[in-house]
């Protein structure tokens, strides 16, 4: 039996620990507050554009507003139209790749597909006759056709089931295809075909090149909102385990390797100024999506429709600035 100094001792041992531990936490009233003052701050900001080049996208309601976090334990934070759903497009790349990363191994991406940034734009035929052949990274055109290619699968219907059932667990429910989106796009990715075939004729395809592109289109054409964003994020921030359904998706000796290539490609040809700016690993889609993720801590969802000239959400990179700041979350700055 212990004595009643020991007793209080070790109380007080207890007390100790469990605040300074909280303390470090930051409270959920903090984060409803910089969530609401972000959504008031830049709602009214309409600078930039939709995407036009991709016609389903030009239509789409640029008001669309929705602020989404998700911290390690599954808690969700959101404000604004987080349920409205617009099309992934480039932020597919990343889920994709970790699919791969997952059969074939991180060497494998590095050494086929490549994990640097390009200096190019993310549709570039340029870079890859620069580069002898090689796409640079997984988040350019060229590199997530190739990384779609090498989804191992009998033919492209159980690639593209294999595709969606994987962002589908990252999302922790089952995502829809947005056709209007994947019909206008299927039938204006000749930009994207010729990539396809030069990477063929330089051996780097891992499945017929236009059937890549078609599964590649299909994926860039998942509809998803806000708060799937944030789900999705914090899957990668929770060392590959879904906070929300607690299924594991990726391992976690891939999730620092797909973050060091979201901090390299994520924004496109922004993605310096943006990691000098926050710290943070995000990745960008032209449908006005952008996920951030807070090592070990949160995923951020923002959806937002209008672009700038890089071709990133105006109103998303705002508010995810303006919550890092404010939060403190620059894993940088830790
Ligand atoms: N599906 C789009 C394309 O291939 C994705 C572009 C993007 O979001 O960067 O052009």
């Amino acid at each position: 039996m212990l004595n009643i100094t020991t007793k209080i001792f070790l109380s007080v041992i207890v007390i100790f620990f469990t605040f300074t531990l909280n303390a470090n936490e930051i409270s959920k009233e903090r984060i409803h507050e910089v969530l609401q003052n972000a959504y008031n701050k830049y709602k009214g900001d309409m600078g930039g554009h939709n995407a036009k080049y991709i016609h389903a996208l030009a239509v789409v309601d640029p008001t669309i507003f929705g602020i989404t976090l998700v911290d390690k334990n599954g808690n969700i934070y959101e404000i604004g139209d987080t349920k409205k759903e617009v099309s992934i497009q480039s932020v597919s790349k990343v889920f994709t790749a970790a699919l791969v990363m997952s059969e074939q191994g991180a060497k494998f991406v590095q050494n086929k597909i490549g994990v640097n940034a390009t200096g190019a734009a993310f549709n570039s035929v340029i870079a890859i006759e620069e580069h002898g052949g090689s796409a640079l990274n997984p988040f350019v055109n060229a590199g997530a056709i190739q990384t779609t290619s090498w989804v191992k699968a009998k033919d492209s219907k159980e690639r593209w089931a294999k595709i969606l059932a994987n962002m589908s667990t990252f999302a922790g429910r089952h995502l829809q295809l947005n056709k209007d989106v994947y019909t206008s796009e299927v039938h204006d990715n000749k930009r994207n075909q010729a990539i396809s075939m030069l990477l063929d004729a330089y051996e780097r395809m891992g499945s017929d090149p236009l059937e890549a592109t078609t599964v590649y289109t299909k994926q860039c054409s998942l509809n998803i909102s806000a708060h799937d964003l944030a789900v999705m994020g914090a899957t990668i921030a929770n060392h590959g385990v879904n906070p929300v359904t607690k299924i594991r998706v990726l391992s976690s000796q891939y999730t620092p390797k797909i973050m060091a290539i979201m901090e390299t490609a994520g924004l496109y040809d922004n993605a310096g100024d943006w990691l000098y700016d926050t710290g943070v690993p995000a990745k960008s889609g032209v449908g006005g999506g952008i996920v951030a993720i807070v090592p070990g801590e949160f995923g951020i969802g923002v959806v937002s429709p209008p672009l700038d000239k890089y071709g990133n959400s105006v109103r998303a990179q705002l508010a995810i600035k303006y919550i890092v700041k404010e939060l403190g979350l620059n894993p940088l700055a830790h």
